[in-house]
């Protein structure tokens, strides 16, 4: 372990040598996208000789799709671009959806879909604020910085070198994501010593995703610089109970304006009414995370039944005080897990809550368990 964080922060010395040398007007574009799991991102650089003023400057391109042993080809289509933080103005990172040979989208591609989804509901103006927790872990595979006896204490928003490890790395992913123009909007330390959240929003319709899966980008580059792993594990250390999640937060116009609140207890009792379906979408494998995390403990529900209240942590959906004082604003959903596709959350939020009308009883939990 030593000798690996050694040779990487010698690697970061030198660097600063080779980011001094004069460029010309080419410009470095990053183009990152989600890998076939629908979990993890991925990314390579090409030179466009002349900075681009947008994404339509940004060609498409093509690369390898790698599933086991079987290796096709796909377009790489970019869809939203950010200043990069890490070589700096011109240079840009770029997010893309991928697309098979014959331009459809492939299965991880859930943007796509939930954009489609977007546009319908457009005239609602829906804003979304998600909330991301991680946890970092050492080269080692060890929870970043704890002592062999194991965690400290439970520190939520903790101050002090003896209750938080790797502060440096949520301020610098906050910096970096300012600068790349990714809508964070602040961060805190969480439950577990080494586990933090960023907050990303108000984000209107499929910006939302764009931005957190640019975010979820930043951080793993930011990491890299670090030396350490962020994991985005719904229960991210084996037999420790602890759990992270991405809340979602969301309101219409509607919801936003006077007497708003009518319409957030519309929405809560039609989400009340379809808990499974929204299960099955708010982890990475199809409930199975959640049916784990939201185990009643520690600021979470229960993943067997839907339960709403003002103020209170312990429900699957929280209506905030200031909400509830105020009449009218947003209400927040705490069931997406930290590996959630922030693409299928907000589709299934509007479906639910602007789209579709659930049947009375549409809910059964025993068939996400069965399945
Ligand atoms: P919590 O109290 O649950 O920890 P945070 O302060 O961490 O809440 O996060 C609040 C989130 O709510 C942010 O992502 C923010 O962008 C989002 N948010 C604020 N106002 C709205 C709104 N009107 N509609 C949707 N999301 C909102
Ligand atoms: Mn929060
Ligand atoms: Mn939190
Ligand atoms: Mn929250």
């Amino acid at each position: 372990m030593s000798d690996l964080s050694e040779s990487l922060r010698l690697h970061k010395t030198v660097k600063k040598h080779y980011m001094s040398l004069a460029k010309g007007a080419e410009c470095q574009v990053t183009y990152v996208w989600i890998d076939n799991a629908g979990e993890n991102l991925q990314c390579k650089t090409r030179i466009l000789n002349k900075e681009p003023t947008g994404i339509k400057d940004i060609p498409e391109w093509t690369t390898v799709w790698a599933i086991g042993h079987h290796f096709s080809e796909v377009t790489l289509v970019p869809v939203r671009m950010f200043r990069d933080p890490f070589t700096l103005d011109p240079d840009k990172l770029v997010l893309c959806e991928v697309l098979d040979s014959n331009h459809v989208p492939k299965e991880s591609n859930q943007r796509s879909q939930s954009a489609k989804v977007m546009e319908e509901v457009r005239e609602f103006q829906p804003w979304f604020g998600m909330e991301q927790e991680y946890t970092l872990f050492g080269l080692d595979g060890k929870p970043f910085g704890w002592p062999p006896q194991g965690c400290p204490r439970r520190a939520h928003c903790a101050v002090g070198i003896n209750k938080v490890y790797g502060r440096d790395i949520c301020i610098c992913h906050c910096r970096a994501c300012l600068y790349a123009g990714v809508k964070i909007c602040g961060t805190n330390a969480e439950a577990l010593a080494s586990q933090w959240e960023f907050q990303v929003g108000p984000c209107e319709g499929i910006e939302m995703g764009d931005h957190l899966w640019m975010a979820r980008y930043i951080l793993h580059r930011v990491c890299e610089d670090f030396g350490v792993v962020a994991s985005f594990d719904a229960q991210p250390i084996e037999g420790n109970t602890a759990t992270s999640g991405c809340h979602i937060n969301f309101s219409t116009k509607e919801m936003r304006s006077e007497g708003g609140l009518q319409y957030i207890e519309e929405a809560i009792k039609r989400l009340s009414k379809r808990h499974s379906q929204h299960l099955r979408v708010y982890d990475s494998h199809n409930g199975a995370d959640n049916m784990r995390r939201l185990n009643n403990q520690s600021t979470t529900s229960d993943f067997h039944y839907f339960s709403t209240a003002v103020s209170s942590r312990a429900v699957s959906v929280r209506i905030p005080g200031h909400v509830s004082q105020m009449g009218c604003g947003y209400f927040e959903d705490r069931r997406p897990a930290a590996n959630c596709d922030p693409y299928l959350v907000m589709r299934a939020l509007v479906e639910t809550c602007l789209l579709e009308t659930p049947e009375e009883n549409d809910d059964d939990v025993g068939k996400i368990m069965a399945s």
